[in-house]
């Protein structure tokens, strides 16, 4: 077995604190990485709280990350020792239902495996990038642009928060012509208005915290709403083409659905721990649509990777040290964080 040193939570309440622990040891197609960097996700912290229900502990979180292979089992092909790998929010699927054909393992219809809080298909409790190490099958594990190396702590969001925002936004065919909405600014939210506004859609930003208006126009919105003002709000009735709902907490949904003009999309990526009330009317009215997305397929990871390499786009971070997580944490849940904070495994 592979050693690993890392940070976990023990229960609901216990906050996180170090924990040592075993991997498997590399199969002949998976890679081991040693993680140099690891964002923090809000789902990190609703499942840590045990929010969603269901949580498994110990819980070693942590789904956006980024560092070095250290070691290959024989049969990989697609990396070598010293090459930067990218593991996001899942390392393993059935790869043969029709989902996973159609390269939407976010979809497999078994479930996928998730990076933690999950069992592989195995039975063994698997533990995410808050650590040293991990160990991954290659089909599952994204390769790095030599570009994105010297802002390597700045793309390991890419792998949660820029994936979640990307794959709903093209989709949905954002692009010049269309009038969209991001809703919240947080870690999903600010790469919302990045990928937004670099395909060239005119942007929006919905936001409860005035003091982020200059920021988001620098990070590409064109106009700034503060959501908790009706004035503001009712100006934008029926204007919109697409809304993409990045907000972690409780909210009306409402509100946002009337934005939409006709056949109109609100997508809600967030995941907040309660169900959000809709009224029929709400939808009826310019032939709404309501939709959900989750993270994206493994290719589709890649092709934003590589969109972001040629681009030039990564996340605004906030390093931390590994004995700040819960301090961290805190300032998440307040809507603290500019914009993303991203753990220095160095400092472990
Ligand atoms: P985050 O950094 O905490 O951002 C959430 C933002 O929501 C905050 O910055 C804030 O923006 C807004 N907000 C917070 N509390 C609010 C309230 N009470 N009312 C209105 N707005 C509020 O979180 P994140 O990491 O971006 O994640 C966002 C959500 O997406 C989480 O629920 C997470 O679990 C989920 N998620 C889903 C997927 C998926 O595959 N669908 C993937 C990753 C994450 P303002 O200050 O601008 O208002
Ligand atoms: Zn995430
Ligand atoms: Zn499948």
């Amino acid at each position: 077995m592979l050693q690993s040193k890392g940070y976990a939570a023990q229960s609901s309440t216990s906050g996180l604190a170090p924990f040592s622990f075993e991997r498997r040891d590399p199969k002949p197609d998976d890679v081991v990485v040693e993680i140099a960097f690891c964002g923090i996700c809000h789902s990190d912290i609703h499942q840590v709280r045990d929010e969603w229900g269901g949580s498994m502990y110990p819980m070693v979180p942590g789904h956006e990350i980024v560092g070095r292979v250290t070691k290959i089992g024989k049969d990989v092909t697609r990396f070598k020792e010293g090459d930067l790998a990218g593991v996001g929010v899942m390392v393993d699927s059935c790869r043969v239902c029709d989902n996973c054909k159609a390269q939407e393992e976010a979809y497999c219809e078994k479930g996928f495996v998730g990076t933690y809080n999950a069992r592989g298909y195995d039975g063994v409790l698997v533990h995410g990038g808050y650590s040293t190490n991990i160990v991954v099958n290659e089909r599952y594990v994204h390769t790095l642009s030599a570009r994105l190396e010297p802002k390597l702590a700045a793309v390991a969001p890419l792998l949660c928060a820029g994936i979640t925002t990307y794959s709903p936004l093209r989709h949905w065919k954002v692009g010049p012509g269309k009038k969209v909405g991001i809703v919240g600014l947080g870690g999903l939210g600010h790469m919302g208005l990045k990928f937004a506004h670099s395909f060239g859609a005119e942007v929006t930003l919905f936001t409860t915290s005035a003091g982020k208006e200059a920021d988001a126009r620098r990070l590409g919105a064109d106009h700034v709403v503060i959501s908790k003002d009706p004035d503001q709000m009712a100006r934008e009735k029926s204007k919109y083409d697409f809304l993409l709902d990045c907000v972690s907490a409780p909210h009306d949904l409402n509100e946002y659905l009337g934005l939409l003009r006709l056949d109109g999309t609100l997508c809600q990526v967030g995941l907040p721990e309660k169900p959000l009330p809709v009224n029929a009317f709400s939808m009826v009215t310019n032939r709404r649509s309501m939709s959900g997305s989750m993270i994206g397929g493994m290719a589709e990871t890649q092709q934003m990777l590589d969109y972001c390499a040629e681009h030039d786009i990564v996340s605004d971070i906030e390093m931390t040290s590994v004995d700040q997580i819960n301090q961290a944490y805190e300032r998440v849940v307040k809507a603290d964080v500019k914009y993303r904070f991203v753990i220095d495994m160095e400092t472990l």
